[in-house]
């Protein structure tokens, strides 16, 4: 078996995950918070081919990598915290099992012939009898991966969903709104987010932080691709994104408000960062030095609302440069589910980030790549 990759030194894309951490897996796995414009029974068929118990053996005792829960999180990393062991341990591991690896190599196009494949690299032109198609999405387009695969499978016939940026941070430019990244940039927090688009609400928990440009952190990575996608419809109006800034809901916010006589901003300062507390205090139109005591009645309603349900000024995105992940891709219809084989072109197996789904923060994505490519590679060992 050869591995064709474009770049020096392959997965790229593991050696800057979880912030060099590498968040291999989640410790409880959430099918249901995948997103896929394809059949979602197909997409949970697929990750269920190497369940999670499964997958966490292979890299403790195959690859021989120790992992460790970040409890808080759910998140599973290797005891390391270096991304590099994991892309390591499987490059030597696929090495002992014979896999030779044909590095600073790019795949051009796919032909058939008599036998097989002809696979058309910049080095020229290599005969298979069965690939394994796995050159991930679009983003982060410096770690190898931009595209040509989705390229090469659409010109072999498959139907490629449309193609989005996901897991990527959120901007907000203007000038205009209460929010001005500049005076918030760095402050971070839990919150809860909602998106709505359309009839349809994408909710999300988790950090959250302001940067120079306008917001990030998993909570807002977990529902961006709604932002992205309603901004590619010009002819429908945005998402509308609200957060909810800590755990107090209206009523306890306003009991708070109630209880005690003292400037407004300290009440919110109790539970939430001093600069956004005092930035919500003036979205509010509320002026800075007033007291709980002299609220007026619909003063103290604006504050609820900005506290629990606030609209994000958002204008954009981080685009492709920035996304963790791609949204979109090949069609899960156009793969048997149990062998990734493509029901176009047979003795080709398609994998990973290629193929219509996603998950949220949280190891979901790696889970994506290795249950599909594990099913791919069984797949075509058949061949
Ligand atoms: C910054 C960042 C952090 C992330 N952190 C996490 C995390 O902690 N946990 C998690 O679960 N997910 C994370 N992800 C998502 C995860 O990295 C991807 O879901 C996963 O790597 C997809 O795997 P893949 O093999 O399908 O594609 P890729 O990892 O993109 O691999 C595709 C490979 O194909 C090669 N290739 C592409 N085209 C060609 C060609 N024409 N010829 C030859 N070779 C080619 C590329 O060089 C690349 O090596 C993160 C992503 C990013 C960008």
């Amino acid at each position: 078996m050869i591995v064709v990759e474009r770049t020096a030194d392959g997965g790229r894309k593991i050696l800057i995950s979880g912030g060099g951490r590498c968040n291999i897996l989640p410790s409880v796995l959430a099918p249901d918070r995948f997103v896929t414009d394809s059949p979602a029974p197909l997409l949970r068929g697929m990750l269920r081919a190497w369940p999670l118990a499964r997958m966490r053996q292979f890299f403790e005792d195959d690859v021989g990598i120790p992992l460790a829960l970040e409890e808080d999180t759910g998140k599973l990393f290797p005891a390391s915290n270096r991304a590099r062991d994991v892309r390591d341990g499987l490059v030597d591991l696929a090495r002992r099992r014979g896999v030779t690896f044909q590095f600073n190599t790019t795949l051009q196009n796919l032909a058939r012939d008599d036998h097989g494949w002809i696979i058309e690299t910049s080095s020229g032109a290599l005969r298979a009898s069965a690939v394994v198609l796995a050159t991930g999405g679009l983003s982060v387009p410096a770690t190898g991966s931009d595209g040509t695969g989705l390229d090469i499978a659409a010109a072999l016939g498959h139907r490629v969903h449309e193609t989005y940026p996901a897991l990527t941070p959120i901007t907000c430019e203007s000038g205009e709104s209460w929010l001005r990244p500049a005076d918030l940039a760095g402050v971070s927090l839990t919150v809860r987010l909602r998106a709505k688009w359309h009839d349809h609400t994408t909710e999300s928990h988790g950090g959250f932080l302001f940067t120079h440009r306008g917001c990030s952190g998993p909570s807002v990575l977990d529902v961006s691709h709604v932002c992205v996608r309603s901004r590619a419809e010009a002819a429908s109006p945005r998402a509308v994104l609200r957060a909810s800034w800590s755990a107090l809901d209206a009523t306890a916010w306003d009991a708070r408000l109630r209880a005690s006589d003292v400037h407004v901003a300290t009440v919110l300062a109790r539970e939430l960062p001093e600069r956004l507390a005092h930035a919500l205090v003036a979205a509010a139109g509320i002026p800075r030095d007033r007291r709980t005591s002299s609220l007026t009645r619909s003063e103290r309603l604006e504050l609820v609302a900005h506290l629990t349900a606030c609209e994000l000024p958002w204008t954009g995105d981080e685009g492709y440069k920035k996304a963790e992940v791609t949204g979109g891709g090949i069609a899960l219809t156009e793969v048997d589910p149990r062998t990734l084989e493509s029901r176009r072109a047979p003795r080709l197996f398609l994998c990973g980030e290629i193929l219509d789904a996603f998950g949220p923060i949280g190891g979901h994505n790696f889970a994506w790549a290795w249950a599909t490519g594990y099913g791919a590679g069984r797949g075509a060992e058949r061949c």
